[in-house]
């Protein structure tokens, strides 16, 4: 399942789609951006850690008459691996800078410093939601490609480098950042905004709070923000990223209602209200998606629920195992 489309495509306006390659991921690549700015080159996003990947970037670069000592930022949407992976490498070979939001900066040091114990974390917290673990849930590639980078710069909502300004839109991370371009007026969107894939937001630890809602209201701002058009992390660009936030906002009410039908029948687990879903596009039953993707699906339950909850429409009893999940009767709520 190797990529074999087209490295680069010059989008115009000082900017380079470099598609890098994820072999054996149905993703197929990610996109890296390559902006033009007065002081040299800024990249956003770097693929993971793979010396396939690192080839794809070199060629990428002088495809288009440059070399990586041109670049002279790597900015990070988000610390997943396959976004951030290759950061430390780049970083060994000159790049000077690496900026990412605070709060994902903590996420990575979490999951980075001790892969073992933020696995064991998630494992206990979805077990607990009635999830049967059958052997090793996490991918263990994940650990292999990437590695723990400390950025040179935190960015905080509405930060300014250079062309570009940085808007928080926490949900599918804590720290997810989009980067507005001011001279194209596109949106890099990261893993927040994507079509036609719908981003994963899921409750991967208790603490993570209502993930869903957070994501919601990143959409928002997508909304807000009237870009001229979606640079995505994933797939091809596209024109319309606020109607795409909107599909996306209508997508999550569709599944709200489907929970909360679920619920009609009385106190689940978010195992067993996951088990009531279909699931993709296909309409799958739950019990025949692969036991990752089963893990997944419980864990973008569990932000549905965690939503419900922050809302006032669904209780949790903690005291039980599994945890389980009802609807407060609408008198009683507040
Ligand atoms: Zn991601
Ligand atoms: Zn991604």
């Amino acid at each position: 399942m190797a990529y074999d489309g087209p490295l680069t495509t010059d989008l115009g306006d000082g900017i380079v789609q470099i598609r890098l390659p994820m072999t054996g991921n149905p993703m197929r690549y990610i996109n890296a951006y390559l902006l033009e700015d007065r002081d040299g080159w800024t990249l956003v996003d770097c693929g993971w850690k793979d010396d396939e990947v690192l080839d794809a970037l070199h060629t990428g670069l002088a495809e288009v008459g440059r070399a990586l000592s041109d670049v002279r930022r790597l900015l990070i949407t988000h610390v997943h691996f396959d976004h951030y992976g290759l950061a430390g490498t780049l970083m060994r070979a000159g790049v000077p800078v690496l900026a990412m939001h605070p709060r994902d900066w903590e996420t990575a040091q979490y999951h980075l410093r001790d892969p073992g114990a933020f696995d064991r974390e998630a494992d206990a917290w979805i077990a607990r939601n009635g999830f049967v673990l059958e052997g090793e849930m996490v991918d263990e590639l994940q650990h292999h490609r990437t590695e723990l980078t400390r950025p040179t710069d935190l960015l905080e909502d509405g930060a300014e480098v250079g062309r570009l300004r940085a808007m928080w839109t926490p949900g599918h991370t804590p720290g997810h950042l989009c980067f507005f371009d001011r001279i194209s007026g596109k949106l890099l969107t990261g893993d927040h905004v994507l079509d036609p894939v719908t981003p994963h937001v899921g409750i991967w630890l208790e603490r993570r709070g209502d993930a869903l809602g957070d994501y919601e209201r990143s959409l928002d701002r997508v909304i807000a923000c009237k870009a001229n058009g979606a640079l995505p992390a994933h797939g091809e660009p596209f024109a319309d990223a606020a109607g795409r936030a909107v599909e996306l906002l209508a997508h999550h009410r569709h599944r709200e209602r489907q929970i909360v039908d679920a619920l009609e029948r009385g106190a689940l687990s978010a195992t067993d209200v996951a088990r009531a879903l279909p699931w993709r596009r296909r309409g799958d039953p739950f019990d025949q998606l692969e036991p990752m993707h089963r893990q997944f699906a419980v864990a973008e339950t569990l932000a549905h629920l965690e939503h419900l909850r922050a809302q006032g429409i669904v209780a949790r009893d903690a005291a039980v195992a599994p945890i389980r999940y009802a609807l407060v009767e609408a008198a009683q709520r507040v």
